[in-house]
């Protein structure tokens, strides 16, 4: 899939439920591969840092999971925290991103 189709010049604000879908499958798809070859890898030496490694996969598999959520409900790419929207730059970084930068920064 090339990803660096071209884009128009002025951006939206949002990335529609469609663009927001194919950023999550990509997403989940590479994690998913990961995990398999880690699981691979891991059969014999099952403790670190494989275990970690798979721990923060099946993390992130679980937040891109509730990311597909929130484009079903409609609440797609507005921060959780205080219900503004996340700017599509970091949409694109992170996907799956829950909330916005500075609301991140404040949780952590
Ligand atoms: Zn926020």
């Amino acid at each position: 899939m090339p990803l660096d189709t071209a884009r128009p010049e002025s951006r939206p604000e949002r990335l529609t439920a469609h663009e927001a879908r194919q950023r999550l499958e990509h997403e989940r798809d590479s994690r998913l591969v990961q995990l398999k070859a880690i699981e691979e890898a891991g059969r014999e030496a099952d403790d670190h840092p494989m275990a970690v490694q798979k721990d923060s996969l099946q993390r992130v598999l679980k937040d891109i999971g509730a990311a597909f959520g929130r484009v079903d409900d409609g609440t797609y790419g507005t921060c959780q925290e205080c219900a503004q929207p996340i700017p599509v730059e970091r949409l694109e970084i992170l996907p799956y991103a829950r909330c916005c930068v500075g609301c991140q920064r404040r949780s952590a």
